[in-house]
């Protein structure tokens, strides 16, 4: 009997699903599952759960990110018939510049006059003390594109749900402020809550298994610039900067129009601390104007971003995407909140929505798609660490190509430091460029020669400061 009940566990005619998040997992589900739907000829209800206003400025009504759209996310957006208006797009990047403590290479794009964009957007509303008028949160177009196909949304927090084990019995998500709650049944739960709320630990006491992804707090900050210094000091490129400084792990400026994002990304949780030292070094001051102050007031945030993904993001009639679930650590993460919620989707509406559906079509396939993959992605930081502290040799390895201009070898490197730092390929294929014989092979000597050269300044600069102690003494 139980087993038959099981079977029925799909979705029909009436069904009712209840989403909550709507930043993009939760608006891209909305709309997916809409379409899907619509497809097979069955007439759904969908209610998406936002405790934000993505129409207020700062942190408020914002889902903190650099708000990159990277390529292979653009493509998909037009495919599905999502393309940005102007007002949301902040600026197009053309390329980006590898940026390290003595050395700096423009990145161009390896398949050049490739039909695709890389956009800069605001998640939210634009910066705390910005002066725009009109709506330019990308989140919130996302959210409307849902609601325009026929979701509608609730801004309430959801502060639990009620999963029974009789499955005769609707979910129930409990929302609303304390003290004011009500309750809404669904024959569906999405959880597209993300890792910066509270709600995340409710769902790991359900006591179904889920382990949400490990996370660690990065740090970014809006900088208000001329525009046209901007233009002129980017040149519409996005910086990334690899300065071997401690505890930096990542650090980007990407322009937008009169805004510059800062983004830093450690090896243990940032603070304010981090971002001031990141902006007194030398080479990042140098992109900003001589007369530069910190501002006296700014938009800044300390989001927390995945280090590993979810375990069991799922159980009957309940299923989790996004950042919540498996994203690609360090990389477009709002390409995997599309990636995981289609997956879902086609999950739900073609298999069922029991756990073993969900097992079977959602989870493995994404495991497989993304989360194998940042294993290698945790491996590639670890020597790309290795290496950009020790400024001697990537200075060695970044000047013997720049005067190669054109030649193989830089070509390879192009491509292995675009493919990094703007994830178009897997982590897989950045890991075979790198450790391409021939490029390695190529590169013995200039390695050798650097050390040898590093080992004598050592030395010699070692023989100074005892020469200068014992003229002292
Ligand atoms: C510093 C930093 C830089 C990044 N840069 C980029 C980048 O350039 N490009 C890129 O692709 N990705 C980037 N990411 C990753 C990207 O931000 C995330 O992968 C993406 O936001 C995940 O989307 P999501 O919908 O799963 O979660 P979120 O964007 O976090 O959305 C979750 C939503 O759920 C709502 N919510 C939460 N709890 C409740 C509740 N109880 N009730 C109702 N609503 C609720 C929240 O208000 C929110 O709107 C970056 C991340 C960080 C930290």
């Amino acid at each position: 009997m139980a087993d038959k009940i099981k079977k029925n566990l799909c979705l029909k005619d009436g069904s009712m699903i209840v989403i909550i998040g709507g930043g993009p997992s939760g608006s891209f589900f909305a709309y997916l599952a809409l379409r899907h739907a619509k497809k097979l000829g069955i007439n759904i209800s969908v209610t998406i759960f936002e405790s934000r206003d993505f129409s207020q400025r700062g942190p408020k009504g914002c889902n903190m990110s650099a708000a990159v759209i990277a390529k292979s996310l653009y493509q998909k957006l037009i495919k599905e018939g999502i393309d940005l208006p102007d007002n949301v797009v902040r600026q197009e990047i053309k390329g980006y510049y590898f940026q390290t403590k003595e050395y700096g290479i423009e990145l161009h794009r390896p398949k050049p006059g490739e039909n695709s964009k890389i956009l800069a957007v605001y998640r939210g509303n634009g910066p705390l003390y910005s002066t725009h008028t009109s709506n330019i949160s990308f989140d919130d177009y996302l959210l409307r594109n849902a609601v325009k196909h026929g979701a509608e949304v609730i801004h309430d927090p959801v502060q639990d749900i009620n999963l029974p084990s009789d499955f005769e019995t609707p979910v129930k998500v409990i929302y609303g402020k304390r003290g004011s709650l009500n309750e809404m049944e669904a024959d569906l739960v999405v959880g597209a809550f993300g890792i910066n709320s509270t709600i995340v630990d409710k769902m790991k006491q359900l006591n179904f298994g889920y382990e949400p992804p490990r996370t660690i707090r990065t740090c970014q900050m809006e900088i208000p610039l001329d525009d046209s210094y901007i233009k002129e000091s980017f040149k519409d490129d996005i910086y990334v900067f690899a300065l071997g400084l401690k505890p930096f792990r990542f650090a980007s400026m990407v322009p937008k129009r009169d805004y510059v994002t800062v983004s830093l990304i450690g090896d243990r949780d940032l603070s304010k601390k981090n971002l001031l030292d990141f902006l007194n070094h030398p080479v990042v001051r140098s992109k900003l104007p001589p007369d530069w102050r910190m501002p006296d007031r700014f938009c800044m945030c300390i989001p927390k971003i995945t280090l590993t993904h979810a375990k069991k993001p799922f159980t009957d009639r309940f299923v989790i995407v996004g950042d919540a679930s498996i994203s690609r650590i360090y990389k477009n993460g709002l390409e995997s909140a599309y990636i995981t919620s289609q997956l879902a989707v086609q999950a739900a509406f073609d298999k069922g929505i029991s756990k073993e559906d969900f097992n079977r079509y959602y989870y493995r396939p994404a495991k497989k798609l993304l989360a194998m993959d940042n294993l290698l992605g945790a491996l590639i930081m670890r020597l790309s660490d290795f290496v950009t502290k020790r400024n001697w040799l990537v200075t060695a390895r970044l000047s013997y190509v720049e005067n190669r201009k054109d030649s193989w070898i830089a070509n390879h490197l192009n491509k292995m430091l675009w493919n990094m730092v703007t994830g178009d390929a897997p982590y897989k294929k950045i890991f075979l460029q790198a450790f391409n014989p021939l490029f390695q092979i190529i590169l013995i000597p200039v390695t050798i020669k650097a050390l040898i050269t590093e080992v004598i300044n050592r030395v010699y600069s070692y023989g100074s400061k005892l020469n200068e102690r014992n003229i002292k003494g």
